[in-house]
């Protein structure tokens, strides 16, 4: 079968490798869609710790062709999403619920093989069925949204709050969605391109703003902005300084600020202690997916969560190497990578 790997940083080629066959509890998937996100491009470049050499791809869905020895809850021909995220249910961090912190976590398509190939073999446990209508191209945002879903139960959005969501990408259009569902009645998106701010109302946003020249919504929380004296919650979606910067500055006081975005490892921002104390403004960090996957993929099954406007382009396996080695196209929200299509 034909797979992507990455062989070492900057080193990643289509190869032919041998179709695994599922172990105990394991089951051997058909892939249909594993879309690209900004990690597998931190991956090629080093980045981000990955196990090399191995097959890239975490967000995706397919059809179980084979199932190992002791599989239980599914039986070939089903159509399966995946949750990348493998936790060892045994350490003190497991033990106490926490399973995004999970000291010996591995990720499928990071430290064993994953999505960007015909096929792969993954444990059960981290199988979640889907129906057999669904767009498999949709099944492959499961992942993604689970990581906002987490991030959005961490803000908790009261019926009736604002949220100002920062940063325009599939994260950030996802999490305008999913506050919308929570009841949030004012959603503002903050992002630079006009293309994300019209997808974003589109999508649920009541309204959106440009950074600007300066980077700081500044109309924004002034006494004739949108929302004088700050947001209830301000979830941080484009893991850059500017916007890490000043979320706090954008929630009301006694607000929350998620943050989601991913900085690299080592970097520093600057943010006021005395500001988050005298203002009583919670700072929460997000992490991956705990628990999460299930309603994810029910919220994307039942329509609630549309994901076919962030979709950018079908690729086949052929082309995936060139798409993930080099930055997204401008514009870009997601692209989808479909061993079908060659
Ligand atoms: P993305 O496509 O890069 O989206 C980030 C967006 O932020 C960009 O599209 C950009 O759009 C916008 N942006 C950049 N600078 C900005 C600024 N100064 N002000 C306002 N908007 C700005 O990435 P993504 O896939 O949506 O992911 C977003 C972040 O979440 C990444 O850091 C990713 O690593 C992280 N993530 C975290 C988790 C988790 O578990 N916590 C899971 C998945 C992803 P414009 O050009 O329109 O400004
Ligand atoms: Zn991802």
């Amino acid at each position: 079968m034909r797979a992507v790997r990455l062989e070492a940083t900057g080193r990643l080629h289509l190869q032919e490798v041998e179709k695994p066959l599922p172990g105990g509890g394991e089951l051997l998937i058909r892939i249909e869609a594993c879309g690209i996100c900004g990690t597998d491009r931190h991956l090629f470049h080093g980045e981000f710790p990955a196990s090399p050499p191995v097959t890239l791809g975490h967000e995706f869905t397919g059809i179980v062709e084979q199932v190992g020895p002791g599989v239980g809850g599914f039986r070939e021909g089903m159509r399966i999403t995946v949750d990348p995220n493998i936790a060892c249910g045994r350490c003190p961090q497991c033990q106490r619920g926490k399973i995004n912190l999970c000291e010996n976590l591995q990720a499928i398509g990071i430290h064993r093989d994953g999505g960007f190939a015909e096929h792969a073999v993954i444990p059960e446990k981290q199988a979640f069925a889907l129906p057999d209508d669904i767009d498999p191209v949709h099944g492959a945002f499961c992942e993604p949204l689970a990581c906002c879903l987490h991030g959005i139960d961490l803000a908790g959005i009261k019926t009736g709050a604002s949220v100002v969501v920062l940063g325009g990408g599939v994260i950030g259009l996802l999490v305008v969605q999913l506050a919308r569902l929570a009841g949030a009645t004012d959603v503002l998106l903050v992002t630079r391109s006009a293309d994300k701010r019209r997808l974003g109302e589109t999508l649920g946003a009541t309204a959106s703003i440009d950074p600007g020249s300066g980077g700081f919504p500044q109309g924004l929380i002034s006494a004739d902005g949108l929302l004088p004296g700050g947001a209830d919650v301000v979830i941080e979606c484009a893991g850059v300084r500017e916007t890490i910067e000043q979320a706090p500055s954008l929630a009301r006081s006694g607000g929350t600020v998620v943050i989601l975005g991913v900085m690299p490892k080592g970097a520093k921002v600057s943010i006021e202690p005395f500001d988050l104390l005298f203002r009583e403004v919670s700072l929460i960090s997000s992490f991956i997916n705990p628990f999460t996957h299930r309603r994810a993929a029910d919220l994307i099954v039942s329509g609630a969560i549309k994901v076919e406007p962030l979709i950018s382009r079908r690729i086949g396996l052929r082309e995936a190497v060139e798409a993930i080695s080099n930055p997204a196209r401008p514009g870009e929200i997601r692209a989808l990578v479909l061993p079908g299509l060659g």
